[in-house]
């Protein structure tokens, strides 16, 4: 063990070097070190404003201009947050091969900040960086809709067909996005190790996908402060913090 690493971060580096093929599946809590709050930890997003689900925000425009108020101060804290260690080990993993995909149930954007190829991220619920229309696709920057907004609460529109604009990310009651959650079930089964990062594992389907790889083959390892309902599964818990972890495992400051 070199000097400073801690015990978990040896037995991680150990798993790390033996595996041919890994597979990173993160949550609210790799950002957690990059300031952007956790879904479920006190003071996390979620205790401070419920997040509005996918029926309300197509009823009424008042529930989307509520919708863009509440993105208005989410967003402060994605505006200013930077990838941290946890997110640089990942993408020297990713870098040097090791790491086949990242599948993740964030959406701050802040693994491909990390230098990590967009083709290599598979966001399962979409991404808040950026908004698209729902009825024909197109894109738009959040910049000059945040801009419209705080100038009188203008809720955005379609330029192209005059469709609803929304946040690119995917709402509770709104389909999950087929061809991500594919390319996630082929990377969970083709893996030979599954390594789960500041995922609380209780929103599904997307927690479902460390029991599939564990099934398939794979070693899986949870590093996660606190305990999850799958931690009895892991060939490796760690209850600590993921950027020492992970940074110490890979050698990456
Ligand atoms: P969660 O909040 O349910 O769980 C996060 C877990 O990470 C918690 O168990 C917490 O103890 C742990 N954690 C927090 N900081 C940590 C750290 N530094 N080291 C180790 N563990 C740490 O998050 P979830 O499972 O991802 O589910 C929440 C949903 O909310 C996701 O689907 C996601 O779409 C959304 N969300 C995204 C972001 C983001 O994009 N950054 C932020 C909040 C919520
Ligand atoms: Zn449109």
């Amino acid at each position: 063990m070199k000097p400073g690493t801690s015990s978990a971060s040896a037995a991680l580096a150990a798993l790390i070097a033996r595996s041919q093929r890994i597979v990173a599946f993160t949550g609210a809590g790799i950002s957690t070190e990059s300031g952007i709050p956790d879904f479920r930890s006190p003071g996390g997003i979620w205790s401070r404003m419920q997040p509005i689900d996918f029926r309300d925000f197509m009823s009424s425009i008042e529930m989307r201009r509520e919708a863009w108020r509440r993105k208005a101060v989410i967003d402060q804290d994605f505006q200013q947050a930077a990838p941290n260690r946890g997110h640089r080990a990942l993408a020297a993993l990713v870098s040097h091969g090791a790491m086949s995909a990242i599948i993740t149930q964030n959406i701050d954007g802040l693994h491909q900040a990390s230098g990590v190829p967009a083709d290599k991220v598979i966001e399962l619920h979409g991404n808040g960086t950026y908004a698209t229309c729902l009825d024909c696709g197109q894109r738009y920057e959040l910049a000059p809709i945040m801009v419209a907004f705080e100038r009188d609460e203008t809720v955005p529109e379609c330029d192209a067909c005059g469709g609803i604009v929304k946040s690119a990310t995917v709402s509770f009651g709104q389909a999950m996005p087929q061809a991500a959650m594919a390319r996630a079930q082929a990377e969970s089964t083709a893996c030979d190790l599954f390594i789960v990062l500041g995922s609380s594992l209780v929103v599904y389907p997307a927690a479902g996908f460390p029991a599939l790889a564990k099934r398939r083959g794979a070693k899986l390892v949870i590093i996660n402060r606190e305990e999850t309902d799958q931690d009895g599964s892991a060939d490796l818990v760690v209850h600590g913090e993921i950027g020492a972890t992970l940074g110490e495992a890979v050698g990456v400051a």
